[in-house]
């Protein structure tokens, strides 16, 4: 153990005593019930929880419930609508038909029949994410690998498939459902070695889910020690995609194997490739507690560099002066703002849904209220088929009212940071709601 290690390990036991919380309980509502808090809720309100809950993903905690969730703004608070499912989260009749179902005490087998039929309605892999972009290797499908731009391979370890609390408009609901392995596969991490050894092009590899920080650190070092071992000259930063310092700081603090997480983020960094946490922040609220300025201070000792993002969502975050304060306050913390995405097309965008002009004025009146060191972020960009799409904002060109895009991700590198134009469209809220301007059959951003 290095000596910034055993400094941490001292700090992890003052901690433990200030922070000596139980864990979380996931799923049900009724296992909630020793909060007061939940107590609050009216009878109305939780059955409309537990009527959603059959569908969408729900899961939260106790440092959610204590922490972040300001019981006196309840139903408007947004980390409770982040986190507690909504009655307008499903469309009327689907609310209908699993009110109908819970109410007349159908048993499980019926209820979840009927919550799959709703979920197909949902398009739970938007952006062709299981059925493009799968790499092979040796003529066989790489397994929890997807490869669509260059340099960035995801890789999705099967173990890191859920969360320490669900958000509401997740769009990987799919992934966590289904009984999932829990142990550390070398033979899920060579054919990646090979794959990445063989595409000289790619330098990073980004650990996403679920959140890969929900893996035991035992099993993430697995993955990490095999790709550092390989030492492959091409792969130069390891990325990890997590909402772990939102839901969940104690995973940097004072969770068994905290210390062996900051060792194993030491050690990345000292093997000289670059390490970045890609956090996932909604809201200013995740970014106020004691807890997580206290686990950012601590990766950020380890040399590793946090890097956020978030969707712009309605009921939660779609006011400029809440991501200017949130990108303010990331600055300040050490934390570089990265992305702004629009929500994506699946689940319950109809609830979460802000239009493309929203999203965009939404974006400017926010960055126009920070220093150049917080306009670092880009957005607001839709992970979509194409790419990465940004809004670059709404204009009038040769008469005619449009939208004005850019890729800042495509197939095709030659693709990306051309302008391309589309008409105007006060209700579109995601890339398929558009048309090409100007007569254009086709945004050629889709040719790659
Ligand atoms: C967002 C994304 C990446 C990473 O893109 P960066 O712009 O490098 O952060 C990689 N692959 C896929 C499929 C993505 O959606
Ligand atoms: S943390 Fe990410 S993967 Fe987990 S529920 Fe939230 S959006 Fe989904």
């Amino acid at each position: 153990m290095t000596i910034q290690s055993t400094i941490l390990k001292g700090q992890n036991e003052a901690l433990q005593n200030e922070f000596s919380t139980p864990k979380y309980k996931p799923y049900f509502l009724k296992n909630y019930k020793g909060f007061p808090q939940i107590d609050r809720l009216t009878e109305e309100q939780i059955f409309d929880i537990e009527v959603v809950a059959r569908v969408l993903p729900f899961r939260t905690n106790n440092y959610v419930i204590n922490e972040l969730i300001d019981w006196n703004n309840i139903p408007n608070d947004p980390v409770f609508i982040l986190n507690f499912p909504q009655k307008g989260m499903l469309k009327p009749q689907h609310y209908e038909k699993m009110a109908k179902l819970v109410k007349n005490g159908a048993d499980d087998f019926e209820i979840n029949l009927a919550a799959n039929q709703i979920r197909a309605e949902l398009d739970p892999h938007p952006a062709g994410q299981m059925s493009e972009n799968r790499p092979s290797l040796d003529g066989e499908i790489l397994k929890g690998v997807q490869h669509k731009y260059r340099e960035t391979m995801l890789f999705f370890p099967s173990q890191g498939q859920s969360c320490h609390a669900f958000c509401t408009f997740c769009f990987r609901w799919p992934q966590f459902t289904g009984n999932k392995e829990h142990k550390f596969a070398m033979s899920e991490i060579e054919p990646v070695i090979r794959y990445i050894q063989q595409n000289p092009g790619i330098t990073d590899i980004l650990f996403t889910g679920g959140d890969p920080l929900f893996m035991k650190t035992k099993l993430l070092a697995g993955y990490i020690n095999a790709l550092l071992d390989a030492d492959i000259p091409n792969l130069r930063s390891i990325r990890i995609g997590s909402k772990a310092l939102a839901y969940w700081p104690y995973r940097f603090l004072t969770d068994d194997d905290a210390d062996d997480l900051l060792a194993l983020f030491e050690k990345v960094v000292s093997s000289g490739r670059h390490l970045s946490l890609m956090a996932h922040f909604n809201h200013l609220v995740e970014l106020e507690t004691d807890a997580v300025k206290m686990a950012i201070s601590r990766i950020r000792e380890t040399g590793t560099q946090i890097r956020t993002q978030s969707p712009v969502m309605k009921h939660i975050n779609d006011d400029p002066n809440v991501w200017a304060a949130m990108w303010q306050r990331q600055v300040e913390l050490g934390a570089v703002p990265y992305y702004m995405f629009i929500a994506r097309d699946t689940g319950a965008q109809h609830y979460f849904s802000v239009s493309l002009e929203k999203a965009w004025n939404i974006f400017r009146a926010a960055y126009q209220q920070v220093s150049g060191l917080a306009r670092t972020v880009r957005g607001p960009v839709m992970s979509c088929h194409p790419g990465k799409v940004q809004v670059l904002g709404v204009d009038q060109v040769l008469n005619q009212k449009v939208y004005v895009l850019r890729a800042l991700q495509n197939r095709n590198p030659d693709n990306v940071m051309r302008p391309f134009f589309a008409k105007y469209d006060a209700e579109a809220i995601w890339y398929d709601d558009l048309v090409p301007a100007f007569g254009k059959e086709k945004f050629f951003v889709e040719d790659f």
